[in-house]
């Protein structure tokens, strides 16, 4: 008997950590839970099959009374996705009980399963701006527990092995809500830093534009999109950054690369689209313009970054000049035949004195 209770609560536990993997699996890779109706319905119904799984690994009682975890998985949904994740897996657990066989402990069961789904998300609203994650699970568990006690004591008159059965669920559910947490919040923990990682290695460390990778990347992505229709590409260049950086130094050079970055990203019409492709040299990407809007957008930079006064770090000022090789095509998207295009732009732009936008479009090569 106490074997047997043993064997089924390590099928809870078991069961619950393997699906708690599966939730974190399905966590958008993102910094918040926030699901998509897709993501959502997965996950009722993998909790749904979840918590019925639990009833076959449950531990039987006198009166047909079974006991098992099902209402942690309740809790995890209401503390991490909230009411419009928990609420209906509610319903479809007590839905579910009654599958199991209809009589008046399931149908009461069923009941209680749709009162916790609808106080839980309330409970958790108020415990969550005052105490810690831990904190709030446990209180959490011992609602379940009390409404499975309430239950409880319409079975057995025996108000002793009532309160012993009870016990033993708040102790046994309160190890497995903190190990379950244990785990779950290891799985978001190496989630995250696998995220924040993945994020650092899109990004130019130095000026916070996303790097080469990204724009090749990127690149093959507008290539394989047919809502893109045509895309351009402005290289941009520093004139003369040696010799600013001979005369300035070296920290004064990464302190003018910082603030041109910030003039790009206000001249692009997406800043999302501004590339640190080498090391004086960057790329903005122009999707779906007009050549003449193009051209307008790479002068305005041009002329933005002659007038500024970019600050040394001894607070004196100096001018700078860039110049641009703009590429566009009005009919396809060869990325590499534009990328080669922008860098002869450029090169003539160079040799053109400097301080130049020279534009062609791949139709007129
Ligand atoms: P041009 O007008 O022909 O482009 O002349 P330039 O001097 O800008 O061109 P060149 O390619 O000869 O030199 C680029 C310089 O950019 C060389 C290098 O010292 C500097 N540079 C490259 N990366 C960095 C960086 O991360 N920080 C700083 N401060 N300088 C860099
Ligand atoms: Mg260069
Ligand atoms: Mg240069």
């Amino acid at each position: 008997m106490l074997s047997s209770i043993l064997l089924n609560i390590i099928a809870n536990i078991s069961i619950l950590t393997t699906v708690s993997y599966v939730f974190v699996k399905l966590i958008p890779k993102e910094k918040t839970y926030t699901l998509n109706i897709k993501q959502k319905l997965l996950m009722i119904g993998l909790s749904s099959i979840t918590s019925f799984i639990l009833m076959l690994f449950s531990v039987d009682l006198p009166e047909e009374v079974i006991m098992d975890f099902r209402h942690v998985i309740l809790i995890f949904l209401v503390y991490y996705f909230g009411p419009s994740v928990s609420v209906p897996t509610a319903f479809l657990m007590a839905a579910l009980r009654l599958f199991w066989g209809i009589n008046t402990t399931s149908i009461r069961t069923a009941i209680m399963y749709v009162v916790l789904g609808l106080v839980l998300p309330i409970v958790c609203k108020r415990l969550t701006k005052q105490l810690n994650k831990y904190a709030v699970l446990l209180l959490l568990n011992a609602v379940c527990v009390s409404t499975i006690t309430i239950n409880l004591f319409f079975l057995y008159d025996d108000f002793l092995l009532s309160a012993l059965i009870c016990l033993g669920l708040l102790i046994l559910s309160s190890i497995v809500t903190i190990t379950v947490t244990a785990f779950i919040e290891d799985l978001i923990k190496n989630l995250h830093l696998y995220l924040k990682e993945q994020e650092y290695a899109k990004m130019d460390y130095l000026t916070g534009l996303y790097n080469m990778r990204e724009f090749n990347k990127k690149w093959k992505m507008i290539q394989a999109d047919h809502s893109i229709a045509t895309t351009a590409f402005a290289m941009l260049d520093i004139d003369h950054f040696k010799w600013i950086n001979d005369t300035y130094g070296h920290a004064n050079g990464n302190f003018i690369l910082r603030q041109l970055a910030t003039i790009l990203k206000i001249g692009a019409p997406d800043n999302e689209l501004v590339y640190r492709v080498g090391g004086e040299e960057f790329c903005l990407i122009l999707n779906d313009l007009p050549y003449t809007e193009q051209e307008a957008i790479a002068e305005n930079i041009r002329a933005s970054v002659a007038d500024t006064e970019f600050l040394l770090e001894n607070g004196a000022g100096i001018h700078i000049t860039i110049s641009i090789g703009l590429a566009a095509s009005a009919q396809q998207k060869d990325m590499k035949k534009l990328f080669r295009l922008a860098d002869r732009c450029l090169y003539m732009a160079k040799d053109q004195g400097r301080n130049k936008v020279i534009g062609a479009t791949m139709e007129s090569e």
